[in-house]
Parts: structure tokens; C-alpha cells; sequence
């Protein structure tokens, strides 16, 4: 998978690319990220990427041509035309299952914003997809196309070393993840729960199953009204919200 970020910062993606499971996914070319700057785009000497907006008001713009021309280049050199996310407050908010299906891309083009935003003609010509990460406003799209690209690269097959470490994560079937132990068996007088001891696989999946729906009902309770319940989950729910009534 080839990701090309469009920024006035590119240092800022270089730099927190290189490390950890992302770097790994570099080093072992699943995916390739390039930053380019959009400041090389622009057909004045001082190099002017910003603007007062038209009608007034606080702030700078980014003016449209520098934006254009940088994604003009970037297609020729992949030979097509890629999707282009918009990373801005405005857009759909960023879903593990939006992660899943860009993680099927062969190529994509992030466009980070600056200052007030961008001129919304250069966004209607090229961007295919508005993305947000969240309802607060960064100061720039840097920070929330890294997090979009983390959460995707880990999905792609062969980055994340066993299948399994992410087809039991929160939300990967709608619920929150159930809660996990490791070594030592008894932490300041806490033990671990006896049954992920007892080698027993169906009992474990039951309890994680339980767990699961327990941490949704308690933290994210909207969830669990997009959930397909089997009988047992319904049987368990019930009893989870027994068991909250009677604290
Ligand atoms: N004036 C814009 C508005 O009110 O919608 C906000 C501009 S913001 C200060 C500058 C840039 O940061 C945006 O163009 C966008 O690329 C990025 N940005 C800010 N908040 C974001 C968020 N929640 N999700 C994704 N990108 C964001």
C-alpha cells in the first residue's frame, strides 16, 4: 500500500513514522509513506501558501492552486487517481470499520489542513472522503492523518504478526474488548481470574464473551444497540444488568 500525505509539515509525519509497528511495516515495504510538501507547489517566489479569506473574518486560508498542482503530481507518478481524504473537524467520524475498508486500498492521498482550512473549491475538485477524528479542532491535520495511517497499516495482512491479536479488539464485532492478564498470577493480592487458568477453551471464551458485553453495557452502552445477540449474550446481558441494579 502506498500513502502519500499532502502537509506544510512533512517532518511532522516523518518523524513518527520510523518507530514500532509501523516502522517494522516500512522496513518490510507493506506499505510506503511519502509526506510532500505543499509549499514546493506554489508558483510565487516567496513561496506563499496562505491567504486572507474572501468576506473577512480571523485568520489565514490555504489558497488552492499550491494544493492542486501537489496532488497534479502526485497522480502522474502513481498513474492514477487515488482517493483523497480530507482530514478536517467537519468530516465522518474515523470508525475502526472505516479503517478496514481504506486498509483494502492499494493507494491513498491524506490532505492536511492548516491555519482557518483550505479554499472549498480545491476540496470539491479533489477530495473524495471528509475524515475526522473527533469533535475539537486541531491546529493542523498532521496529528489526525497519523492516526488514521497507524490505525490502518495495522490492519493490513502480514503488519500485525498473528491475525487473531486484532479480530478480538474493541470493536473489531462491535464490542468492547475484555479485560486481560499477564504474568504474575497475583499482583498486590489481585488474582487473576481462575477460569483463564484452567486451560478449559469454551469457559474462557464464555467469560471473555461476558466481559466483553459487561465493559460495552458499562462504558459504551450505545454500542450494543448495533449487536446481532445470541441467546446466551441475551441470557448474560441480563444478568449484567441485575448484577448493575444491585450495586
Ligand atoms: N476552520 C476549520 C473549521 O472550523 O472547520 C478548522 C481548521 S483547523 C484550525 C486546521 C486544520 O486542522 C483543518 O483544515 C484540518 O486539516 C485539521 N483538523 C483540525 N481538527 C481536526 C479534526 N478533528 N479531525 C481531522 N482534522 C482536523
Amino acid at each position: 500500500m502506498k500513502i502519500t500525505v499532502m502537509t506544510l509539515f512533512p517532518e511532522m509525519i516523518e518523524q513518527s513514522i520510523n518507530h514500532s509497528i509501523m516502522g517494522r511495516a516500512i522496513q518490510n515495504e507493506i506499505v510506503q509513506i511519502e509526506a510532500v510538501n505543499i509549499r514546493d507547489y506554489t508558483l510565487n517566489k516567496h513561496k506563499k501558501v496562505d491567504d486572507y479569506p474572501f468576506g473577512g473574518g480571523a485568520g489565514m486560508l490555504m489558497m488552492p492552486e499550491p494544493i492542486y498542482l501537489c496532488y497534479e503530481a502526485i497522480c502522474k507518478k502513481s498513474g492514477g487517481s487515488p482517493r483523497v481524504i480530507y482530514m478536517t473537524p467537519q468530516g465522518k467520524p474515523w470508525k475502526q470499520s472505516m479503517a478496514t475498508e481504506f486498509a483494502k486500498e492499494q493507494e491513498i492521498v491524506l490532505l492536511c489542513g492548516h491555519y482557518e482550512g483550505i479554499d472549498q473549491r480545491v476540496i470539491d475538485e479533489i477530495v473524495t472522503d471528509e475524515i475526522s477524528i473527533g469533535d475539537y479542532v486541531l491546529t493542523g491535520g498532521e496529528l489526525a492523518s497519523l492516526v488514521v495511517i497507524d490505525s490502518i497499516i495495522r490492519l493490513i495482512p502480514g503488519v500485525i504478526g498473528k491475525q487473531e491479536s486484532f479480530e478480538d479488539e474493541s470493536f473489531s464485532d462491535g464490542l468492547l474488548e475484555y479485560p486481560q492478564y499477564t504474568k504474575p498470577r497475583i499482583y498486590h493480592d489481585m488474582e487473576v481470574p481462575e477460569v483463564l487458568l484452567s486451560g478449559h477453551h469454551k469457559n474462557i471464551e464464555n467469560f471473555r464473551r461476558q466481559k466483553s458485553l459487561e465493559n460495552t453495557y458499562n462504558k459504551r452502552p450505545e454500542l450494543l444497540e448495533n449487536i446481532e445477540f445470541t441467546k446466551a449474550d441475551k441470557k448474560w446481558l441480563r444478568e449484567i444488568k441485575e448484577k448493575n441494579n444491585h450495586l
